[in-house]
């Protein structure tokens, strides 16, 4: 019996499905157990090395264990790494965020993307002292009540779009329109657009595959939140330091009245963040009257290597390698998909993409749905068996980082052209 196998089989016993987050156990028959992460690689308890595309689910934009980053973290680490009073760190890693997002001149760092979601829409309604949000299907936000209505990421791959536990009262606050379709958003908003707080997007769809959004489509939900007088939240938990300093409101040129921050902020270490302008920061305690706290806010380590990480970005060529590779990675899929004449479609968005297999394009959760998650699935296992690990479930991303060399991707599309073979 493999040792990743005794271990699941342990797992299982003391932890729901054996993980702690469910697209973990979406590798079949068991997930891999990790011993090691370097560079591009993981190296799994079996003794097998992995190349790796799923980067802890977007934060590791310089692949696992950068120098830099260790360097800081142990530094930082000897001299204690919670005191309950603020540090120097907290400070800098805000101010250097604040000066890559014209729109945020204030920051709350929490403790995960999802409550940084959770305090973004409390802001937003303290601010505008409306009940209702908008989201889009097949968005994801975090394990949060008020978006956890028609989700992307684990919650469609497991199929709960509403998850048991949010109470009906909740769930009817949040309404639901459709990607990349500013008719549904005006359909929506012409008849509750004045009880609305706020409109809740993820600039680049990153939790229902990778879906980029159509020209205009992000300006126009800037101009239809202007004219109801409601609040556009930026979700850029992935895409923020991901697709370049700036994040994709600076990459689409629309500006967020609140945008989230999670996943490369903390470097690999838990972290969140809500930032906006001034006028609607100060509602947040202790400045105002919405609430928010946290033991671990702002906590040294996820700074100290949220900091460092975006120094590297700043510095040296990181995202030029990153962004090339995650070039090469979708064309190399294209033509190999192509060659073999298997329907797919790939998406791609700077240092991530996902490729789909169905005819005509992907452009909300609808056209997505329709792909054969099945095969997808299929190409996952096949190369995961030859040392390549893509995720596990269609609705999650690919992502680069800026280890990943040329070579590397080179033999990763030798094994995806084996792995494609090995499909038909
Ligand atoms: C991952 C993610 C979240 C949730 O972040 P956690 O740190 O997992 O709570 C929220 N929004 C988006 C767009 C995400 O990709």
């Amino acid at each position: 019996m493999s040792e990743s196998r005794r271990l699941y089989e342990e797992a299982q016993r003391v932890l729901v499905g054996g993980v702690n987050s469910p697209v973990r156990a979406a590798i079949k028959p068991y997930p891999f157990f990790v011993r090691e992460g370097k560079g591009p690689y993981l190296f799994t308890v079996d003794g097998n090395r992995l190349i790796d595309y799923v980067l802890g689910y977007g934060p590791l934009i310089l692949g696992h264990a950068p120098e830099p980053v260790t360097r800081r973290v142990m530094d930082y680490v000897s001299r204690g790494w919670l005191y309950g009073v603020p540090t120097e760190i907290e400070v800098l890693l805000a101010k250097k965020i604040a000066d890559h997002f014209p729109s945020i001149r204030r920051i709350r760092f929490v403790n995960s993307g999802g409550e940084a979601v959770s305090t973004a829409i409390r802001l937003a309604r303290g601010y505008t002292k409306r009940k209702k949000i908008l989201k889009f299907e097949g968005c994801y936000h975090g394990a949060v009540d008020y978006v956890l209505v028609k989700a992307g990421s684990a919650a469609a791959h497991f199929g709960v779009p509403l998850s048991a536990g949010v109470p009906e009262d909740v769930a009817k606050l949040t309404l639901v329109a459709r990607y990349n379709d500013l008719d549904s958003v005006e359909r929506v908003m012409r008849s509750e657009g004045n009880d609305v707080a706020a409109i809740i997007v993820e600039p680049i769809m990153a939790n229902y595959g990778v879906i980029p959004p159509k020209d205009g489509f992000l300006r126009g939900l800037r101009e239809i939140a202007d004219r109801y007088g409601a609040l556009l939240i930026l979700d850029e938990v992935v895409t923020g330091y991901r697709i370049g300093l700036g994040g994709a409101q600076r990459y689409y040129g629309v500006s967020a009245d609140i945008t989230t921050l999670g996943k490369i902020i903390g470097g690999g270490f838990p972290v969140g963040a809500v930032g906006a302008r001034d006028e609607i920061m100060d509602l947040l305690s202790p400045r105002g009257p919405v609430f928010n706290a946290g033991t671990f806010n702002g906590h040294p380590i996820s700074m100290v290597a949220g900091l460092a990480t975006i120094e590297v970005l700043e510095t040296t060529n990181a995202y030029e390698n990153a962004i090339n590779t995650s070039r090469r990675l979708a064309e190399g899929f294209n033509d190999i998909f192509s060659r073999l004449d298997i329907d797919h479609v790939v998406n791609w968005a700077p240092t991530m993409l996902q490729v789909f297999f169905t005819k005509g394009e992907v452009v909300d959760h609808e056209t997505a749905s329709k792909s054969n998650t099945k095969l997808y699935l299929r190409l996952h296992e096949e190369l995961l068996k030859r040392g390549v690990f893509i995720a596990p479930s269609q609705f999650e991303a690919m992502f680069t980082s800026s280890s990943h060399t040329n070579g590397i991707i080179e033999e990763t599309l030798r094994q995806v052209e084996d792995s494609a073979k090995a499909l038909r």
